[in-house]
């Protein structure tokens, strides 16, 4: 089964995909999570990326979707967190047969809090929420006892511009994916526990067909 997940940044779009990569046997794949540890490991393309990640801007299409090919080619299990963000990216995997696009629909209002209080460990990317997804010792990873720290692009200033791209560039995928009848959409504004239900509720049932 090939799954996209799309939405807003700070829509759930990571834990989510890691749950039903997890529940389904599906390989994850993040692009955001690829970029990051491009960039913490220096590596050629993680140099060429560090601009538009630091400014919170898209990452030029051609570079995205060489990494994304290389990676997805020959598989068929995964679901694709943060990839398409362009129509440019989806016309790119075309031949790739998506079976299902899943949208998570959260209002601005709730995606900013959300972005605001997120909170992700240092060293295994656990994500929390200084609010919602609380750890039980301030400030330390539950998994492996290392710092969280806030995303470097989850600041006020980084969010905005994320949106700026959000709004211009990824949103017009919902209509593209509505019109090929792949898109499904779930409510992201209730608890995870009422939002994982919803998906794999959602995943069973296109399973079944
Ligand atoms: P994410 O973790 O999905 O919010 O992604 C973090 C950042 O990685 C984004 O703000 C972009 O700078 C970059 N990025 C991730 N996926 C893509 C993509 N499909 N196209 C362009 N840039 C991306």
């Amino acid at each position: 089964m090939k799954l996209i997940l799309l939405g807003a940044p700070g829509s759930g779009k990571g834990t989510v995909s890691d749950f039903l990569a997890n529940k389904f046997k599906l390989k994850h794949i993040s692009t955001g999570e690829i970029c990051r540890e491009e960039m913490a490991k220096n590596t050629a393309f993680g140099t060429e990326i560090k601009h538009y990640m630091d400014k919170g801007n898209l990452v030029p299409d051609e570079l995205m979707i060489k990494v994304v090919n290389s990676t997805i080619t020959g598989k068929d299990d995964y679901i694709l967190d943060g990839f398409p963000r362009t129509i440019p990216q989806a016309e790119a995997i075309i031949s790739q047969k998506i079976d299902a696009v899943i949208n998570l629909d959260l209002p601005e209002s709730a995606v900013i809090e959300r972005l605001s209080g997120r909170r992700m460990c240092q060293n295994c990317n656990s994500g929390y929420h200084i609010k919602y997804i609380k750890p039980k010792k301030e400030g330390i990873c539950d998994k492996c006892g290392s710092k969280l720290i806030q995303r470097p692009d989850d600041t006020p200033k980084v969010i905005s511009e994320r949106f700026k791209d959000y709004h211009t560039k990824t949103k017009p995928l919902v209509e593209y994916y509505q019109k090929k009848k792949l898109l499904h959409t779930i409510d992201a504004s209730p608890p995870p526990e009422t939002v994982r239900k919803a998906v794999t509720e959602l995943v069973k049932e296109l399973k079944r067909n």
